[in-house]
Formats: C-alpha cells, sequence, structure tokens
C-alpha cells in the first residue's frame, strides 16, 4: 500500500517547485467503487477542489509509485487557472512536467500503461454517455435512470455548467 498523503505532498512540491499555481484542494479521497476512471477533479461550490483517485493506484503493488503520482499530478493541474479541459494550458503544464520529471501525464491513460489490465467499463453494457459540453466530463450509464431522464437538468460535478449531451449507444 502507498502513502497516499506522502505523495500528494511529494507531487504538490514538485508542481510548485516548477512555478505552477494550484488552486485550494479541500478535499483527498479515495474511489472504490466505480472502475471506470485512474483519477478525477470535481471543482466545489465554493471554488475549492477535491481530487479522487482510484484505490487500486494505491494497493496494487504492481502499479508503480511514478505511475500512481502521474495520475495525482494529471488531476492536481485541473486545479489550475484555466486547466478543466486537457488543452491549452494544462495539455502545456503537462508537457513541461514531463520533460522536467521525466513522467508520462496524459489525457487518458490506459491500463497497460500502468503495467495492469486495462481499468475501463465493460462498454458491452453501456446505454447511455453522456457528455459535459462545457468541460468534456463523461458518464456513462448503464440503465435508465432519473438522471437518463432528466440530464438536462442536472450539472456537472466536474465545471458545474448545466449542458449534458445524450448519446444512446448499442
Ligand atoms: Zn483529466
Ligand atoms: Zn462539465
Amino acid at each position: 500500500m502507498k502513502d497516499y498523503e506522502k505523495l500528494q505532498k511529494d507531487c504538490i512540491n514538485e508542481l510548485r517547485h516548477l512555478g505552477i499555481k494550484l488552486g485550494s484542494i479541500s478535499a483527498w479521497k479515495i474511489n472504490n467503487r466505480a472502475k471506470s476512471r485512474w483519477g478525477l477533479c470535481q471543482m466545489n461550490s465554493d471554488g475549492t477542489y477535491s481530487i479522487e483517485i482510484a484505490y487500486r493506484l494505491l494497493s496494487d503493488d504492481n502499479i508503480s509509485e511514478k505511475a500512481c503520482k502521474e495520475t495525482i499530478i494529471h488531476e492536481l493541474l485541473h486545479t489550475c487557472k484555466g486547466c478543466m479541459r486537457h488543452t491549452g494550458k494544462w495539455k502545456y503544464y503537462a508537457e513541461v512536467v514531463n520533460q522536467v520529471y521525466g513522467y508520462n501525464i496524459k489525457r487518458i491513460t490506459q491500463g497497460y500503461e500502468k503495467g495492469v489490465e486495462n481499468y475501463s467499463v465493460n462498454e458491452m453494457s453501456i446505454k447511455y454517455i453522456f457528455t459535459c459540453g462545457k468541460c468534456g466530463a463523461t458518464i456513462y450509464r448503464k440503465r435508465e435512470s432519473k438522471f437518463t431522464q432528466n440530464y438536462k437538468y442536472y450539472g456537472c460535478a466536474r465545471c458545474g455548467a448545466i449542458a449534458w449531451s445524450k448519446k444512446s449507444v448499442g
């Protein structure tokens, strides 16, 4: 088991060292529910951020500390001003960090790049894909629910926009 708090501090220090100004992070979470993503960064209503990483990154010894830090830094960079999307400044910062520290931070990281099997939702069972028109966040749903029926009234947990578009699959 990796030391989550130590990794957080190390990552923050590495970014500060490069003069990258991070937003204020009010919560660090571990996600063991949905097995769909390595990490997540959400903006809270007070302007602070919550960062969540997959439990497996910490618990799986086949995943290196470096691979775990790559996810943490990926999410930390989302807290910078104008960095909600994986373009522009976020992309620039990721490139700088990769060059200086030898990381491989990307928009999407496949499981094999972390040394393990792919970590994706079972695509066969997905019925709907929702995409936030503002920040590009994606939500997968396997069945009909309040959200799938009333998505037009739901805000994006990441950026707060009410801009979901729905795509039916299969
Ligand atoms: Zn991201
Ligand atoms: Zn959004």
